[in-house]
């Protein structure tokens, strides 16, 4: 897939912001919101016109109402701007207002008719698009409907890392799950992704923590929802920020280095590599155990699981991971994954 890098305008070459409420309210709460964040130099505008919402009964957003909002925005302030689109009706009037950038929400993503249906609209359409992740962790699901829009011979594409939801809720809203927009990166490097710390968090307090972890991360650039009285926002209030306090926040922000320029670091991952071949020289010895154990099973009629065995191993493993500063989840996981390959050797020899 050949995708073309996004080209947004901003004072530092990376990340890019855009920043702006959840939802276009009113014409006050956008020129106000959009006017102090102007001032503290952000580029781009965002707000949400249409708005999917989980229940009925929330604000679903003004519609067309609202687009000429947006166009004072930019008529007063030279900010781009950009909104949710998720029908090809959406598109037409978006473009119609001079809408700068369009974003595919995750609900939408999710549906390849719905994303057909869109690209269908954008058809040589030279705005930029950013593609937010699908609401569950699907990498694929993200590159299809990436590929297209890029098909639809849209040039500016990025996409937009929101998190994913889960039954359970624990710290966040949406669980970041860094290694999908990471292998998205790996897969697709040429295309700028962006961090959506605000409907990861979904509380105001993750959202510095996020953003620097999305830098930390290499990521592009960096989607957060402000609003100038937020705890009054008709949508997603808990999550947005003051344009003072997004600045404060944008201020504190580490951005480090992408490229190795030190010794240091090289020599640090000569040390990794060295240690991942004594890894995988251990993982071999213990396999080739394991086979002799899968004999010994053999001739002495044994099944391959002995559960009180197993159970044994991840705990003690666990425990003694965390000891050493790993996460007993993290053993817990690796001793799974290793057990199931000396289970899958063993039934070789048994064979
Ligand atoms: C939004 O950006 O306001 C939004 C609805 O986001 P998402 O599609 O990520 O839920
Ligand atoms: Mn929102």
């Amino acid at each position: 897939m050949e995708l073309k890098s996004l080209n947004l305008p901003s004072d530092n070459p990376r990340p890019f912001i855009i920043a702006g409420p959840c939802s276009a309210e009113t014409e006050e709460q956008v020129m106000t919101t959009a006017k102090a964040l102007a001032k503290k130099g952000c580029h781009m505008f965002r707000a949400g016109i249409w708005k999917p919402r989980t229940k009925p009964g929330g604000f679903e957003g003004h519609g067309e109402k609202a687009l000429p909002w947006l166009k004072q925005v930019k008529d007063e302030t030279g900010m781009l701007v950009a909104t949710e689109v998720a029908t090809p009706e959406h598109v037409e009037l978006a473009l119609k207002y001079g809408v700068d950038i369009l974003w595919i929400g995750a609900r939408t993503t999710a549906n390849p008719f719905a994303v057909q249906a869109l690209a269908d609209a954008l058809q040589g359409v030279e705005n930029p698009v950013l593609v937010k992740n699908p609401v569950n962790p699907d990498l694929e699901l993200w590159i299809g409907a990436l590929e297209r829009i890029n098909n639809a011979g849209v040039k500016k594409l990025g996409a937009i890392h929101r998190g994913f939801s889960s039954y359970d809720k624990k710290i966040y809203r949406n669980l970041p799950m860094w290694q999908i927009p990471i292998e998205l990166h790996r897969r697709i490097p040429n295309i700028p992704i962006c961090c959506d710390p605000s409907h990861i968090g979904g509380r105001r307090d993750l959202i510095a923590p996020l953003c620097q972890q999305a830098l930390d991360m290499g990521m592009d650039g960096l989607i957060v929802e402000s609003h100038c009285n937020p705890d009054a926002a008709w949508s997603d209030a808990s999550q947005q920020v003051t344009p003072d306090i997004l600045d404060y926040i944008l201020s504190i922000l580490v951005i480090r280095e992408k490229v190795v320029t030190t010794e240091n670091i090289i020599a640090l991952r000569k040390q990794i590599d060295e240690i991942d071949d004594s890894l995988i020289d251990l993982l071999a010895r213990r396999m080739r155990i394991s086979r002799e154990i899968g004999q010994y099973k053999k001739e002495h009629s044994m099944t391959i699981i002995q559960a009180s065995r197993y159970n044994e191993i991840l705990e003690k493993r666990g425990a003694q991971g965390s000891l050493m500063g790993i996460g007993a989840d993290c053993i817990k996981e690796i001793f799974e994954t290793i057990h199931e390959e000396s289970v899958r050797q063993q039934v070789e020899v048994m064979k």
